[in-house]
């Protein structure tokens, strides 16, 4: 295990940064440059169809056949347009992630390209891996992604992504969205009848969340060293470091160069998807940092985090680093 360890060490010792720049030094130029907002809607759609989309998210109004038709066939066009092949029902099972299945826009039979509104608004996946394998048998584990239009369609990769819920064919609950939505419009209700008590102009009320999203960052020879962070993600076996948070040196000081990279990489997809981070700096812990975005509504707030931490995953990637989500102390 020792030598392990130094062998990994002088790994890292040797690797060489990965510099990266900004494509503009005006982030407004390419922030949100992979979402279908409502900018992008606006544009490709006739202004009734725009309308009566915008107005179906604002009261929580189910969309039309021939409306969701025309969202598809526009949202298409946009990401063939940006080299995209396949799209995506892009939900949150129970693991603690997000998940992803994939078909191509691309229709052998027909021989052209095709996505259609029923395809936008519901997919089946099989649910009887999730949240884990096994636990339902096939037969009866039919489950449906339905479309989320109040979070806006996405481009990851070559893949458009939709955000969506997923419920069982019975109708029960298997992601954390559909509970969060629920909540939402609960609080909305109850929330615009008190307002209304004051103000009868008053048509709903939303809420706002800005969650930091702290995390650790180790290289990756040193996390294939340790046989707890690969397997579960956080330390499971160990000492007290010998500096630990009893040191005041690490918050809020200078940002390591190779994690300086990565921060300035992972912030960059992130903007170009339309997450507004906004403060970047060390935490408390060796090793430890954090990322903050500007307050937006729970719901895009939320879908926000969940592909933050996936970008910085991939991202870490790239830089020979693994980052962990885990808040606990990286014992070494
Ligand atoms: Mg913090």
């Amino acid at each position: 295990m020792a030598l392990l360890r130094f062998e990994a060490l002088k790994t890292l010792s040797e690797r060489p940064r990965l510099p990266v720049e900004l494509p503009d030094f005006q982030v407004s130029k390419f922030f949100g440059e992979n979402v279908f907002g409502p900018d992008q809607m606006r544009s490709a759609l006739v202004p009734s169809v725009y309308n009566k989309v915008r107005q179906a998210i604002k009261n929580h109004e189910k969309i039309d056949e021939t409306t969701a038709d025309a969202v598809a066939s526009a949202a298409k066009a946009w990401a063939m347009n940006k080299g995209v092949t396949h799209f995506t029902h892009w939900f949150q099972p129970l693991t603690g992630g997000t998940a992803e299945k994939h078909d191509s826009f691309f229709d052998a039979l027909a021989g052209i390209e095709k996505f259609k509104g029923s395809e936008l608004v519901q997919q089946e996946p099989d649910a009887s891996s999730f949240p884990s394998g096994g636990i339902r048998s096939t037969f009866e584990a039919r489950g449906y992604t339905a479309w989320d239009p109040t979070s806006p369609m996405f481009i990851y990769g070559r893949t458009l992504c939709i955000p969506t819920v997923f419920v069982s064919y019975t109708g029960e609950t298997l992601d954390t969205k559909s509970p969060l939505l629920k909540a939402l419009k609960a609080v909305d209700n109850a929330a615009t009848k008190v307002c209304q008590l004051f103000d009868k102009d008053i048509q709903h009320v939303s809420a706002s969340l800005g969650c930091e999203q702290e995390y650790f960052v180790v290289d990756k020879a040193l996390f294939m060293a340790r046989p707890d962070l690969v397997m579960s993600g956080r330390t499971v076996f160990g000492h007290s470091p010998a500096r630990g948070q009893q040191m005041e040196d690490h918050y809020f000081g200078s940002i390591p160069s190779r994690v300086y990279d990565f921060m300035k990489d992972f912030e960059i997809e992130s903007w170009k998807l339309g997450i507004p981070l906004r403060t970047r700096h060390n935490e408390v812990a060796p090793s430890q940092f954090e990322v903050a975005p500007l307050f937006e509504e729970v719901n895009v707030a939320n879908d926000h985090n969940q592909l933050l931490m996936d970008v910085m995953t991939r991202v870490a990637e790239r830089h020979n680093l693994r980052v962990l989500f885990m808040k606990n102390l990286l014992r070494a």
